[in-house]
């Protein structure tokens, strides 16, 4: 059976040159980073060279960026960071940190457990493409606000938020812009310093790497609490020995997606195109959903009427056919998406949906075998289901 992954979103395979490059720190090279002797020195010299890679790829500097445990500890990082170093600001007219609806877990349940600590957030309202309303985010702002954390692009249905604009609505009224970059690092080309972003997230294993590592960009001079107390690793802002075959990895990985990016946005673009329209154009009542233009290059996101998507995914998966419903972390709660819901989706639309996430190893063949089986199955769910009343 032909066997086609389509949830890059999810996670990637890691690269065989990124596999290469960290074999080295497992065995010759597995020296503390904090030790004094050379085989510390060795693996402190290492992680200054991916510290320097994961910096060019968002045009940020060396010493901006934080090596953590993954794209949730960075937006934890990020998030608790600011709110504890600006407590006194808790006493101003609120909101102190504004958001959106559609956030990731790793942002929305870290604002939850703030407002427990009575910070007050502002969860900011999407259109139905999935685009926050800048006219809310501006009248939102008042004394107290310390931080805007919204993200670059979505995780389920693609939407590219306009980062640049919330940019400048943060500097105008000197208040920090976190962005959850963890799914747009290698799709889109970030400059940290033309969008005006003060913090950002990104993963490893969004782009190649291996699982486990991540970084935060934080903008030199920004002042944060760290979450984890110990022997003051990474400038005492994130303790703990560091992990250096994820750290080689990250570096790599992020060396390779800035050489091949204009390569790979144009073959993931051209895949994506073929793949949204063969569906919208052969299976009836299908819709895509997330905005037609501003969406990542990678994502396809569809509903279908009378489908449910988990069952949509396990016959999918029989043929082959790795997919998703949406987030890979909310995938296991069978509670209708949050980002499905504030787009404007009724929990049954929400249920039906579809996500196809290309990456740099599909192919059109692969494109073609799914625009071929995905009709099928479509049909045969709907022949067994009460709410397809088609005779
Ligand atoms: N933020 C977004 C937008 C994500 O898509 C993910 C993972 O799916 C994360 C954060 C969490 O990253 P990690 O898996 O590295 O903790």
């Amino acid at each position: 059976m032909k066997r086609v992954y389509m949830d890059y979103a999810s996670t990637t395979p890691v690269d065989e040159r990124v596999v290469e490059a960290m074999l080295p720190y497992f065995r010759e090279y597995f020296g503390n980073p904090s030790s004094l002797h050379s085989y510390g020195t060795k693996t402190r010299e290492v992680i200054e060279v991916s510290r320097k890679r994961v910096a060019d790829l968002i045009s940020a500097e060396e010493n901006e960026i934080l090596f953590t445990s993954g794209g949730t500890e960075a937006d934890n990082l990020a998030i608790r960071g600011i709110a504890h170093v600006n407590k006194d600001k808790k006493k101003l007219e609120g909101p102190h940190i504004i958001t959106s609806s559609i956030e990731h877990p790793a942002v929305l349940e870290t604002c939850k457990d703030l407002e427990k600590e009575g910070f007050e957030v502002k969860y900011l309202d999407v259109n139905r493409y999935g685009v926050v309303d800048l006219k809310q985010l501006q009248t939102s702002i008042s004394e107290g606000t310390f931080l805007i954390s919204v993200m670059f692009a979505n995780n389920e249905i693609g939407t590219i938020e306009p980062i640049e604009e919330i940019g400048k609505i943060a500097r105008e009224h000197n208040v920090l812009f976190h962005t959850d970059a963890v799914q747009a690092i290698g799709k889109v080309d970030i400059d940290v310093k033309k969008l005006n972003i003060d913090l950002l997230s990104i993963s490893s294993h969004k782009i190649y790497g291996p699982k486990g590592v991540g970084a935060l960009f934080v903008r030199e001079g920004i002042k944060l609490k760290p979450i984890l107390t110990g022997g003051g690793h990474e400038k005492g802002l994130r303790s703990g020995t560091e992990n250096v075959p994820g750290i080689v990895g990250f570096g790599e990985a992020c060396k390779i997606v800035k050489e091949r990016m204009e390569r790979d946005i144009e073959h993931m673009q051209k895949l994506r195109d073929r793949l949204i329209e063969g569906v919208l154009n052969n299976i009836e009542e299908s819709y895509l959903n997330g905005h037609p233009e501003k969406r990542l290059v990678n994502n396809a996101h569809f509903r279908f009427t009378a489908i449910e998507g988990e069952s949509l995914i396990l016959s999918l998966d029989e043929r082959g056919i790795a997919a998703s419903t949406g987030s890979a972390c909310s995938s296991k709660k069978l509670k209708p998406s949050h980002v499905l819901l504030a787009i404007g989706l009724s929990p049954v639309e929400a249920h039906g949906s579809l996500r196809l996430t290309l990456g740099r190893y599909n192919t059109q063949d692969d494109v073609d075998y799914v625009l071929e089986v995905l009709p099928e199955v479509v049909n045969k769910l709907r022949e067994m289901s009460p709410l397809w009343n088609r005779s």
